[in-house]
């Protein structure tokens, strides 16, 4: 599984939901509706800035489709994705997504974390979507694009009655999230698992505090969402764990990736797959900058890793991807809770892993 198999190409094509129709015509705040900002196609019902979310400003709008087909020269291995949000206060620097603000003339640094389009009709739409005769049940992902689990969801709560249509359809469907909000919508997983495919994938890249705390400044902390996994497990949903991304020079030492999967592994998750970061455009220019100023002695030799393009060389990545199969084998990442409770040890003095089978790994 390769890193870019993540990175959500309907973006483009996704702007074609944007078109909608107004309330009122006016923000709250009296602003004019904000036409321009995401082209002649879509309109903003409301612009709403609250204290509850401190510099954030949410732009709700009224998408004409919900459902969106993945480009066909992509190598996802979904076809279809609904993305309620767009923007994400989770704010990582790395995020892949951040290009999609600037196809809404919104700025990819800062305003990706602050500015925050909400699809408030997207549970609706997704009804009727699934009622259409034309509709055939396939495969739906989420939080492929942004976090449909983000801050935002707790104030404008799409997911219970996105997930409560997939229920009703028994629609599979996966959700990869950092949000420890998931958990909010536990009983409706169980009951849609009841009747369908669910796939369940939480993001954990490392457990390095310092890191986490620079890198990842609006997400719950990693042992949070490692939280999740355990209560997704224990609640009888199989998790996985999305390693991603693995950051190069500064997530990537023996220790770190040991201490991650080993955490991973406590966490009874069903599987761990790494990914090592890419930069593309939009995400690489803001990263860089976080960088430069975090870490300016690393700029050099990012420059130099990422010279050919948005990935790192395929030696580096295969590289990661052996050490973490071989950890992931060592401490007995798989399906069984019982299994791993017999055999996750303890944590104890770090050792280099001696040679092993990798581990079949699965995605979602
Ligand atoms: S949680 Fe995901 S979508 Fe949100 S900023 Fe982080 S990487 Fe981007």
């Amino acid at each position: 599984m390769r890193w870019e198999n993540l990175t959500d190409p309907t973006s483009s094509t996704d702007l074609t939901d944007l078109t909608g129709s107004t309330d009122d015509g006016r923000t709250e705040h009296g602003r004019a509706p904000e036409a321009a900002l995401f082209g002649a196609d879509a309109v903003t019902t409301r612009t709403i800035d609250t204290p509850e979310f401190a510099g954030v400003t949410f732009h709700e709008i009224r998408a004409r489709s919900i459902v969106n087909r993945v480009p066909g020269a992509s190598r996802m291995p979904f076809e279809w994705t609904v993305n309620p949000y767009r923007g994400c206060t989770h704010a990582c620097v790395y995020c892949f997504a951040r290009n999609t603000h600037h196809y809404l003339d919104l700025d990819t640094g800062l305003g990706f974390d602050s500015q925050i389009v909400v699809k408030v009709n997207a549970p609706t739409l997704l009804r009727h979507h699934l009622a259409s005769r034309r509709w055939h049940g396939d495969h739906i992902a989420m939080g492929t694009n942004v976090d449909c689990y983000q801050r935002a969801e707790g104030r404008y709560r799409l997911m219970p009655g996105i997930l409560e249509a997939l229920r009703d359809y028994a629609n599979p469907f996966s959700i990869l999230t950092k949000g420890t909000l998931i958990l909010r919508d536990l009983p409706l997983l169980r009951q849609a698992a009841d009747v369908t495919d669910v796939g369940i994938s939480v993001s954990v890249g490392f457990v390095d505090q310092e890191l986490w705390r620079t890198v990842e400044p609006g997400t719950p902390a990693p042992e949070r969402r490692l939280d999740v996994v355990r209560a997704l497990t224990d609640a009888g949903i199989g998790c996985g764990v999305l390693m991603a991304p693995v950051i190069p020079f500064l997530g990537d030492r023996p220790e770190q990736l040991r201490a991650t999967v080993r955490a991973v592994a406590r966490a009874g998750a069903t599987s761990v797959t790494p990914l090592v970061l890419h930069l593309r455009p939009g995400a690489r220019e803001w990263f860089m900058a976080w960088l430069g100023r975090h870490h300016p002695y690393l700029v050099r030799r990012y420059e130099r890793l990422y010279a050919e393009g948005a990935y790192a060389p395929k030696w580096y990545q295969r590289r990661v991807t052996r050490q973490v199969h071989e950890l992931a084998e060592e401490f007995g990442i798989g399906p069984s809770r019982a299994a791993l409770r017999r055999r996750v040890p303890e944590p104890q003095p770090e050792a280099e892993p001696g040679p092993a089978t990798p581990t079949q790994l699965t995605l979602l």
